[in-house]
């Protein structure tokens, strides 16, 4: 049953050859028999799994409506409201955090029959590249146990990657989708801004957040999105537009399609990547696509501004983690201002607090003009360049990361992690819908990713794209050898 995509799990039971309880048990029991070494989740919600489980028994052989999710099982990031779950964002701060809504997400996803099997790990309140920086544990690469998952959705993907589950869902604000999703050898997907509701999704860089879903193939990912692409009355940044059809009149070949690479901006590529990011351009060639230069150049300083705005953003949004409202309490607290300042210094840790403190900076009256308002206006630029580039292209391609997946504890400087998210960032700056898509593995067999970028709110044909992508590149191997087995 884990070689089978999600589509082939619901068909299989709309055509009553499956149960949504065998389902259920089935991945619960992967879960189970994996997960002590990987460490993908952090809370398993197996009672609720298999209640929504037998409710959709019921409704099917009532003849009900069961979903077009329908019995589809789900890992949830967790910093993803659940109704009466803990939502955790990996950090002590809210081991006690009971969510009092749904997301939108879930609601969602519970009305057409998903089933949520639990939520899971990332670096804490989405802030990093590895999942090093989860409060509770790391969480490991499937293809190798001593490499990192990336992140900061290390817990979705390498969930989705050893088959424990068939979807999983992440926030990327400047990547944490498609980066982890590349170094785990599955499709993840950035949506357009705006096109996924952000309600109930814990902010992070409000400008920049989108929940985008994972997925062993790029045509779950267009199922999910038919779904979960809609608007929402609860998120002001939600776009009012009708939902799309991603699965039918599919691309059938790249002819007349053209693909803008930044040949100048990916100069200095790692030979590897380079190598397999060739391969790629290849492939998309031999099946009728135009490769044109285009120039990106200005893509240099996207991690400085992402940086800037990110930390910004993040510095506001969590000021609401006070002590008071939400969260752990300091014991050791006496007096008001007591409980804020012990409250964050214990809750918080080190790469939220670093992160905290540089977006107060970027924003104090002496030095936002420098940094803040120069950020945006670089910004700016950036999405101009992007719609240049888009008025001679369909789609731009780069590599999913400049490197494949690193050891545990191997990258010491902030600055290198902060560089992992190189060619991740420019999708959110711009707003546009961006995918990872595995393109194959480097000599040590760690995964390697393609990325495609669009035009905003071309979402249907990127996606589509990338199904064609996979289709033709056929990667012989699809699940980690270690977990290919019952
Ligand atoms: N790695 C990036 C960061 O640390 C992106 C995180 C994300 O997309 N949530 O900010």
């Amino acid at each position: 049953m884990y070689r089978k995509s999600a589509i082939e799990l619901r068909d299989l039971f709309l055509e009553k050859k499956l149960t949504a309880v065998e389902i259920t048990t089935y991945f619960l029991n992967r879960i189970e028999k994996y997960d002590r070494e990987l460490k993908c989740y952090i809370n398993v919600l197996s009672k609720r799994a298999l209640n929504t489980a037998k409710k959709l028994d019921e409704k099917l052989k009532n003849n009900e409506r069961v979903g077009r999710l329908a019995a589809i099982p789900i890992a949830i990031k967790d910093n993803i409201h659940i109704l009466d779950e803990i939502t955790t964002c990996a950090s002590q701060f809210l081991t006690n955090y009971r969510a009092p809504f749904n997301s939108t997400l879930v609601e969602i996803l519970e009305s057409e029959g998903a089933i949520i099997l639990g939520k899971t790990n990332l670096d804490e309140f989405a802030m990093g590249s590895s999942c090093e920086d989860s409060s509770f544990f790391p969480t490991k690469n499937p293809w190798n146990l001593s490499c990192v998952p990336g992140g900061s959705s290390g817990g979705s993907t390498a969930s989705v990657s050893a088959r424990l589950t068939p979807i999983g869902f992440g926030s990327d604000t400047g990547g944490s989708v498609r980066q982890p999703s590349a170094f785990c050898s599955v499709v993840g997907y950035k949506p357009s801004y705006g096109r996924v509701s952000r309600y109930g999704l814990v902010a992070f860089g409000s400008s920049l957040d989108q929940i985008g879903p994972i997925a062993t193939n790029a045509k779950d990912i267009g199922l999910i999105m038919e779904a979960i692409g809609k608007h929402c009355k609860k998120d002001s940044t939600s776009l009012n537009l009708p939902q799309e059809i991603y699965l039918e009149n599919m691309l059938e070949s790249f002819k007349n399609i053209k693909i803008g690479v930044p040949f100048h901006f990916l100069e200095n590529l790692n030979p590897s990547i380079r190598k397999n990011f060739d391969a790629s351009l290849e492939i998309l060639k031999q099946n009728g696509a135009e490769i044109i230069d285009i120039n990106l150049d200005i893509l240099k300083y996207s991690i400085a501004v992402y940086y800037v705005i990110a930390t910004a953003e993040a510095s506001t949004n969590l000021a609401r983690f006070d002590g008071i409202r939400y969260g752990k309490r300091s014991k050791n607290a006496k007096t008001l201002n007591d409980i804020y300042k012990l409250s964050r210094e214990e809750g918080f840790g080190e790469e939220v607090k670093k992160r905290i403190m540089l977006g107060t900076y970027v924003l104090s009256s002496g030095y936002k003009n420098a940094y803040y308002k120069k950020a945006q206006k670089v910004r700016t630029m950036i999405i101009k360049a992007f719609a240049d580039a888009f008025s001679t292209c369909d789609f731009v391609c780069t590599p999913a990361t400049p490197n494949t997946c690193f050891e545990f504890d191997s990258i010491k400087n902030p600055i290198d992690m902060y560089r992992q998210d190189l060619f991740t960032v420019p999708a959110n700056i711009a707003g546009i819908p961006a995918i990872s898509i595995p393109s194959g593995f480097d000599k040590d067999n760690k995964p390697i990713a393609f990325q495609m970028f669009a035009p905003q709110l071309h979402d249907v044909r990127l996606v589509q794209a990338a199904s064609l992508f996979e289709k033709k590149i056929n990667l012989k191997l699809k699940i980690p050898p270690l977990f290919d087995k019952e």
